[in-house]
């Protein structure tokens, strides 16, 4: 199954239309009454938010000490603008590690590490003749996982601490430890930063039973398809896939029982579509298939295909479970919200004429010029 492009514009992959509107939906407090989502989604996507700002100002804090030293204005001012904007982001940090983790520990000894490797650099000053270190430390430390980081900044400053005793040994040698140690203590967290903001968007895009994309990425991605089709006439089509009489497996044998059926079914579908479609838990036992580069004809190959390997698999033992399919392509329809709808009246209507079946929406066919123009233009 596709999985979300990492190089998408956040808004894109939260599902907003526009960068400003992403903005205006953060900025305003009541986000998650105005988007629909739940209290739990909003803080999600607050949380992702701040983990890329947070980001965003580390590497604004590194390039800050890579352009003063570049620029011969005085390093240790563009290291302490650095330092301190590393304890920020260090102290954010902190605070969300303890909400989801309720430990402080590791961040308060990264960021106390950090301010001493700091101080200790400024202090002994950091000569120009050493910058070219800094891509250099950036490229070793990244290869590093966070633990070793940790403990390898933290060896560098005991290591620091018994090399004052000696000062024969030369300030070169402490300040190029000072450096790394800081370049370590940066890096480690930012490995931690990209870390969270990878589980958070994956948590914010997928539904946490089944692991199918939820039903918040689905529209963002039906209007893609359709622009795709409007832009490129490239076919895709749409299934909407619902157990039939599932209440009454969840009745007979238990939500748990339910709950591992629609896992199954998950895996089932999975195992069948291509890494281009992807699949979407719509909400209880809906699921909705977007078929890339497919036409009408294919999909209800596709879709006859799914309901047949459902049917004849014992998926609850002793008791055959089948499914109903609507299937609509993009050619049928003139928007994403009509897509869905379309393709749900589809799906009704294989239920209406007796369910395990699949049923393929009539609308008539359209010319993408004429969708283009009757589109609601979001770019
Ligand atoms: P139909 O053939 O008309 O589709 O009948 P149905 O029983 O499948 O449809 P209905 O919409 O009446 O019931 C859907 C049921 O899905 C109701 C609810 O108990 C169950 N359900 C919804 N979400 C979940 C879930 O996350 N886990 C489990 N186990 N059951 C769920
Ligand atoms: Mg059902
Ligand atoms: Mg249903």
């Amino acid at each position: 199954m596709a999985k979300p492009d990492p190089d998408k514009p956040l808004y894109d992959a939260l599902g907003f239309e526009s960068r400003a509107r992403f903005w205006r939906s953060l900025l305003s407090s009541d986000l998650g009454s105005k988007s629909g989502l739940d209290p739990e989604d909003v803080q999600l996507e607050r949380r992702l938010v701040l983990y890329r700002l947070m980001l965003v100002i580390m590497l604004v804090a590194s390039g800050t000490v890579l352009l003063g030293g570049l620029l011969d204005t005085d390093t240790p001012t563009a290291l302490l603008a650095f330092a301190g904007l590393s304890c920020l982001c260090l102290a954010v940090a902190t605070v969300q590690v303890y909400l989801k983790n309720g430990t402080f520990l590791p961040p308060i000894i990264a960021l106390a590490l950090t301010i001493v490797g700091v101080i200790w650099s400024v202090r002994v000053g950091a000569g120009q003749q050493q910058l070219w270190l800094f891509p250099l430390m950036i490229s070793l430390t990244a290869l590093l996982p966070l633990r070793a980081a940790l403990v390898g900044g933290l060896m560098t400053l005991v290591a620091l601490v018994l090399v004052q005793g000696a000062q024969d040994l030369g300030e070169q040698v402490a300040k190029n430890a000072a450096l790394f140690s800081t370049w370590l203590f940066s890096l480690a967290i930012m490995q931690l930063l990209v870390r969270q903001t990878d589980e958070l968007a994956d948590l914010a895009l997928t539904d946490p039973l089944t692991g199918a994309f939820n039903r918040r990425y689905l529209l963002p991605q039906t209007r893609r398809h359709l622009a795709d089709y409007q832009r490129y006439s490239r076919l895709s089509a749409m299934l909407l896939i619902d157990i039939d009489y599932f209440k009454s497996i969840n009745d007979e044998m238990g939500h748990v029982e339910g709950d591992r059926v629609l896992k199954e079914l998950v895996e089932l579908i999975e195992s069948r579509i291509r890494g281009v479609d992807m699949l979407f838990r719509l909400g209880g036992e809906e699921f909705v298939v977007l078929l890339s580069e497919v036409g009408a004809q294919t999909a209800r190959k596709i879709a006859e295909e799914l309901r047949t390997r459902i049917s004849s698999q014992e998926v609850v033992p002793g008791r055959r479970v089948t499914v109903s399919i609507g299937v609509c392509d993009v050619t049928a329809v003139d928007s994403a919200e009509n897509w869905l709808e379309q393709v749900d009246q589809a799906m009704y209507e294989a239920k209406r004429k007796g369910r395990d079946q699949v049923y393929v929406c009539k609308a008539p066919p359209q010319d993408p010029a004429s969708v283009a123009s009757s589109m609601q233009m979001w770019r």
